[in-house]
């Protein structure tokens, strides 16, 4: 059974050094493709240069709204040359975000809306971050081109009503491990409505850890000693997936490939 990662970090400081390490243990462990994501300039040529290494790694560069406040005044044509530069590379990590304490809000709709609108010029798939904004996210996405393959929201956690309307836009959502903790029974069920067609699963790793029984590779931060989700758990998050949907592992598998093959490839 092939897996495939719709959005992690590999490239993550947390990570420095380990990555060879990370990559052969995801790919004993299934995973066939991982869309890397990167955040901002100053990580793009690291992202870059895990896509030469490692034929798994599926490249993507963006600005993360965390981060915008580091661009330089080149950084679209940045973004542009990495694109060109980059084989098969897609767009994200953007987005919008209201909830981060201290994160201003300003110039995020622009550079936002800029990348999304690249994505539809190129067709290529956008991974877009959303947290406390959906209102104006659903109203930018509907004012704006949108890549005609799809686009994906990843971790989604927005209302469950918004689900069809996003969809009827290109939305695709992606689940990721950490919804498999026991208090996340709103997000859980709002998967239960995604449509099959539309669904992708994630680890987003280093972030997002599973609940510690379900966790096949326990991973610490040598600086921190926090732990880290390490990207070889995706098959912990596609077996919890499956039971939440109650649809049988292979069968989820195969509609996952196919969508990841749609959207990304
Ligand atoms: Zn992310």
């Amino acid at each position: 059974m092939l897996l495939y990662d719709a959005h992690n970090h590999l490239q993550d400081d947390r990570f420095a050094g380990r990555q060879a390490e990370l990559v052969a243990a995801a790919q004993a462990a299934g995973v066939a493709r991982m869309v890397v994501n990167g955040a901002c300039e100053s990580d793009w040529p690291q992202v870059q240069s895990l896509a030469r290494s490692f034929s798994v790694v599926l490249p993507s560069f963006g600005y993360h709204p965390w981060y915008i406040g580091e661009r330089t005044s080149d950084w679209q044509g940045a973004l542009v040359k990495f694109l060109d530069d980059t084989p098969g590379a897609v767009i994200g990590e953007i987005g919008l975000d209201r909830w981060k304490p201290d994160l201003p809000y300003d110039g995020q709709e622009e550079v936002f809306t800029w990348q999304l609108r690249l994505a539809a010029e190129r067709n290529v798939a956008a991974s877009i971050h959303c947290l406390q904004a959906w209102g104006r996210m659903f109203d930018l996405l509907r004012a704006n081109a949108r890549p005609a393959r799809g686009f994906l929201l990843h971790s989604y956690g927005g209302p469950v009503e918004m689900v069809k309307p996003l969809a009827d836009l290109g939305a695709h959502f992606s689940f990721p491990g950490y919804y498999l903790h026991e208090r996340k029974v709103r997000q859980r069920e709002t998967f239960k409505q995604v449509p099959l067609e539309r669904l992708l699963i994630e680890t987003d790793a280093p972030d997002q850890c599973l609940p510690d029984e379900l966790s096949q590779h326990p991973l610490t931060d040598a600086a921190t000693g926090r732990p880290l989700n390490h990207p070889a758990n995706l098959g912990a998050v596609y077996a919890g997936l499956a039971k939440e949907l109650n649809l049988p592992l292979p069968e989820l598998a195969a509609r996952v490939g196919e969508n990841f093959a749609r959207l990304f490839e």
